[in-house]
């Protein structure tokens, strides 16, 4: 999807085919340009041509349905996943930003991979494009996509220009049109990247994974905490809700007996003073070769009690289609 190259080819049309051009693609989804019946067939040939619209894709569902992941294949042979969420009347979209990743978080199977390379915004783009397609001929053809999370492969900020370039192409009201308020981005911690969204101007979410509350455990599950430490991520944090006066979710992992006792929920209670943090508990999804499981019911709650005892606020979220390997990057790494 390059707007730039699209944009080009229309530019002798007259200006409103601009319009019904994005409109087909953005708001009707069509996969194939035959389908777009407002344009001239002359024109609807030459686009399939010069701007083919298919995207090549591996597609896996759980069993209830509620979770779609796919493999989008890219233009060199690489492959990555996005996520299709269905819970109630959401249908959020989880995207990747990289093909692999550098930063090699211990619980990650993106991590393993090793990193190959930034995504485009095209590429990126054309993930969000593969799913609402899909949710619109296979659910009810009225369903929407409502959420954009950037918790997929990649770290978003280490791909900076490309993830709020497709941001701000999901956010334009004459493209895709989605609020900025219904997109998050999540990120290891990268402090540099937290303090340049501060000053984007653009009102999306911001999530931080931190899944241990100090250092010595965070470095050795997440070597990224070796340059950007809890103290410097925090004051990131700050720095970002000085500026934007919007809330912060920190990412937690549930983790057995590894940062799941009653001491590091005190501990963790302790990093989250200010009013706008807030922790988000997620069960942890493991994956056939993995050194770590997932805590036990009754230690999140524990966890989550003491939170709440100490003030913290505190959601939880269940793991989305475990019978699909659907946590990041455990699909890529088998195909
Ligand atoms: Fe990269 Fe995120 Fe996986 Fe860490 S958890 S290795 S940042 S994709």
């Amino acid at each position: 999807m390059n707007l730039k190259l699209l944009n080009n080819l229309l530019k002798n049309e007259p200006k409103y085919r601009l319009k019904q051009v994005y409109k087909v693609l953005f708001v009707d989804f069509i996969s194939n340009w035959q389908e777009a019946t407002v344009l001239p067939v002359s024109l609807r040939e030459k686009l399939n041509q010069e701007f083919p619209l298919t995207i090549k894709a591996e597609i896996y569902r759980s069993k209830n349905k509620s979770t779609i992941k796919t493999l989008v294949e890219l233009q060199d042979g690489l492959k990555v996943e996005a996520v299709l969420m269905r819970h109630g009347s959401r249908n959020t979209v989880c995207l990747s930003s990289q093909v692999g990743c550098p930063l090699g978080c211990k619980f990650c199977a993106t991590g393993a991979m090793g990193f190959k390379r930034n995504l485009r915004v095209g590429e990126i783009i054309n993930q969000y494009l593969y799913l609402a397609r899909y949710l619109k001929n296979n659910f009810n053809k009225n369903n929407k996509i409502t959420n954009v999370v950037f918790m997929g492969m990649g770290e978003p900020f280490l791909n900076y220009e490309n993830v709020i370039g497709a941001i701000r192409t999901m956010n334009d009201k004459d493209l895709i049109g989605l609020g900025a308020r219904h997109i998050s981005i999540s990120t290891a911690g990268i402090a540099d990247g937290i303090k340049k969204l501060a000053k984007e101007n653009i009102q999306v979410n911001l999530a931080i994974s931190l899944h241990a509350p100090e250092d010595k455990l965070r470095s050795r599950l997440m070597p990224i905490n070796n340059k950007y430490n809890i103290k410097k991520v925090l004051l990131a944090v700050d720095y970002y809700i000085e500026k934007t006066s919007r809330r912060v979710m920190f990412e937690y992992l549930m983790i057995k007996d590894t940062n799941d006792s009653p001491a590091q929920a005190r501990q963790l209670a302790q990093l989250m003073r200010m009013p706008l943090h807030f922790v988000n508990l997620i069960e942890y999804n493991p994956n056939a070769k993995d050194k770590f499981l997932p805590s036990p019911t009754a230690n999140v709650k524990r966890f989550e009690d003491i939170l709440k005892k100490e003030g913290v606020a505190v959601t939880k979220r269940n793991s989305f289609g475990q019978d699909i390997n659907a946590a990041c990057g455990q699909l890529a790494i088998k195909s």
